[in-house]
């Protein structure tokens, strides 16, 4: 509940900002770290590939050459008995052209290039035997020759979409050049017999000319190609010959596309946290500035209020108490804060009173109107306050302790109390005044009884002195009692109006009080034959003189008894009614009497008027300054079935 000094908000505000530096610097690390990794995979794979396909062409070169060397080889082993006959030449001719040798035909060239043997003697299916078509290139026929080594021959188109290269072998024997094998190789047919099956299904496989011109091609038609290949040359024995490879647009694989995709999708997973997060924060940030705007006014207010406030949780432990509250009992919230009955504010004379409204008001049964208590200040100067409890409500709807609020009423008490001395004094001089001037009606009120005690008792006298039996003078006896009585009744009201009212105020249980009175004039009522109907089960206390009171109600009581002289007997009815209307105890006596008439009326509270031949007419003035001095008023009205109601009001005592 103490919510302490306010946090400075642009401190707040910059510590934020420091804070969300942070994540984002974090997701950008993030997403770097996620893009080099891609990229560096990705590279890595390029890398390898380049290599594999490297080392793939590599080979096939290497292959192609070892197939080339090998063919040279066994077309120098050509003899001229192999050439004598065209029987002869295509038994030489044929295992040469074996699988993978890539050889096509074989031509036999004597020594001055003349053609003299070919298989097969044409190429071209449709033609037989064209063995004079046959024109192999002439300058490598030279150039073997001269140089008695295997030459090659440029490559050249053969027919429309194939191209072919020839090699010259010189064949030599006894250190003479005999003639020259001529091995034509068809590129088509090369890469068809020396490309692999796992090669072509990488790569696209072509054969390059010198110009850059494709001249052969092993591929797959239906897939795409990546932008760059590899290309090595393969050149002697070539003229220019390279290979070429494009490895074929491989898919990546399922894994890689799964972990990238699973990062990207990590990533923007944490963009849109990262983004909610800091929505809920900037949200919940607001929210918190305006509670603390909300904090710092309400602070302010409760520090500015004179009123003191106080919260107690369900156990009756103090959870807050404002300023105001620490300096009206002089203990600092520290010191008050947790504290559990029985306080150190409560008064001690005071402690069972307190601590019953305290359980009271745990209870929820606390006096809604408020209520006064006597408490102690530090320095032990008692002080009077008024207090309102109300619920406590915390933020879940929750009844979670009650809040009091507490107003220093001491100097209003004091200036009551004062006024109130005052009062007493004039009422006691006006009093004295009164009681001076009426002596004489004093004297005729006394003389009466004391005139009836004394005949009554001449009556007994001469009763008994005439030997009366004892059991009939009883009732003059008796007579002569209640006249005694009635005449000390009126020494004690007299008594009362000259007694200095220093009057000890105790806890005055009203109910008992009209009980007391009427029992006072019990006779006079079952006398005059007075049906009194009493309704007091509802207790009212007041703090009041005891005896005051009943003087005071004695006096209405018999006011309405004897205004019923002329009513009917069967009418003649007191109805005394005692109820609490707000904090008062509210006391109505109603008679069927005569009534008061109007000019009557106005002087009714007057010291001495009466109606009545033996009255005094002070009994309602001094009523109405009783009532007032306890804090109370007197007032009448015509009872609507005839007579008077007369009303009594009178502050209840605090529990
Ligand atoms: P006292 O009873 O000695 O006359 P009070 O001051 O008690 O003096 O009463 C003043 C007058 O008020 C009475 O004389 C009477 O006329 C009138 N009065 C008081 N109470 C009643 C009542 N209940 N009904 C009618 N008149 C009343």
């Amino acid at each position: 509940m103490n919510l302490g000094p306010p946090i400075a908000l642009p401190e707040r505000t910059s510590r934020w900002r420091w804070l969300w530096v942070l994540p984002r610097v974090a997701f950008v690390l993030f997403v770097g770290g996620v893009g080099l990794l891609l990229w560096m995979s990705d590279q890595a794979d390029k890398e390898e590939k380049r290599a594999t396909l490297t080392s793939d062409i590599l080979w096939l070169e290497q292959n192609l050459r070892f197939h080339l060397a090998r063919n040279e080889e066994l077309l120098g082993r050509i003899d001229l008995a192999h050439t004598a006959s065209a029987g002869a030449f295509e038994s030489f001719a044929r295992p040469l052209f074996g699988s993978e040798s890539g050889l096509r035909q074989l031509i036999w060239l004597d020594a001055d290039g003349q053609v003299r043997r070919a298989h097969p003697a044409t190429m071209n299916p449709d033609v037989a035997s064209e063995t004079l078509e046959l024109s192999p290139s002439r300058q490598s026929f030279r150039l073997a020759r001269s140089l008695g080594k295997p030459v090659y021959s440029a490559a050249y188109p053969f027919f429309t979409d194939d191209w072919q290269f020839e090699v010259h072998v010189p064949v030599s024997r006894e250190g003479r050049v005999i003639g020259v094998a001529v091995g034509v190789y068809r590129i088509r047919e090369i890469l068809g017999d020396s490309v692999p099956w796992w090669l072509a299904e990488r790569y696209r496989i072509s054969i390059v000319g010198d110009s850059g011109k494709v001249l052969g091609t092993r591929s797959k038609i239906e897939s795409a190609v990546t932008e760059e290949g590899y290309q090595v040359a393969f050149d002697p024995p070539g003229w220019g010959l390279s290979i070429h490879a494009v490895p074929y647009h491989a898919p990546r694989p399922l894994a890689s596309v799964l972990l990238s995709a699973s990062l990207v999708i990590l990533a923007l997973i944490v963009l849109w946290s990262l983004w909610i997060l800091r929505r809920h924060v900037l949200r919940r940030q607001a929210v918190e500035e305006q509670l603390q705007r909300e904090h710092a006014f309400r602070k302010a207010m409760e520090d500015s209020l004179d009123t003191g406030m106080r919260a107690r949780n369900l156990d009756g432990e103090i959870i807050y108490v404002n300023p105001a509250f620490c300096r009206m009992v002089g203990w600092s919230a520290a010191e008050l804060i947790g504290r559990r009955p029985p306080m150190p504010y409560w008064a001690d004379d005071y402690l069972d009173e307190t601590r019953t409204i305290h359980d009271r008001v745990l209870a929820g049964d606390g006096p809604e109107e408020g209520f006064e208590l006597k408490f102690k200040r530090r320095s032990g100067e008692a002080i009077d306050v008024l207090i309102h409890e109300a619920p406590l409500i915390d933020a879940h709807g929750r009844h979670s302790g009650w809040m009091g609020s507490m107003v220093d009423i001491t100097e209003r008490k004091q200036a009551e109390e004062r006024a109130r001395q005052q009062q007493d004094r004039l009422q006691s001089t006006a009093r004295l005044v009164a009681v001076g001037e009426m002596a004489s009606s004093i004297a005729h009120e006394l003389n009466q009884p004391l005139a009836a005690i004394s005949s009554y008792c001449t009556a007994a006298a001469n009763l008994l002195r005439n030997q009366t039996p004892a059991a009939d003078v009883l009732p003059a006896l008796d007579k002569a009692v209640e006249q005694a009585r009635r005449a000390g009744q009126v020494i004690r009201r007299i008594y009362s109006l000259a007694r200095p009212s220093e009057s000890r105020f105790e806890r005055v249980d009203l109910g008992e009080r009209v009980t007391a009175a009427l029992a006072l004039m019990e006779s006079d009522i079952r006398q005059k034959g007075i049906r009194i109907s009493l309704d007091i089960s509802q207790k009212a206390v007041v703090d009041g003189d005891p005896v005051l009171l009943e003087q005071a109600l004695f006096n209405i009581l018999r006011n309405a008894v004897e205004s019923m002289r002329e009513t009917a007997p069967e009418q003649r009815q007191v109805i005394v009614t005692l109820g609490r209307v707000e904090s008062y105890a509210l006391l109505t006596i109603a008679d069927r009497g005569c009534g008061i008439d109007g000019s009557v009326a106005e002087k009714l509270f007057d010291p001495l008027f009466t109606t009545k031949p033996e009255g005094m007419g002070m009994g309602l003035a001094i009523c109405r300054s009783v009532m007032e001095n306890h804090r109370g008023r007197l007032s009448f009205e015509a009872n609507p079935g005839g007579g008077t109601v007369f009303r009594i009001l009178l502050p209840l005592s605090p529990q």
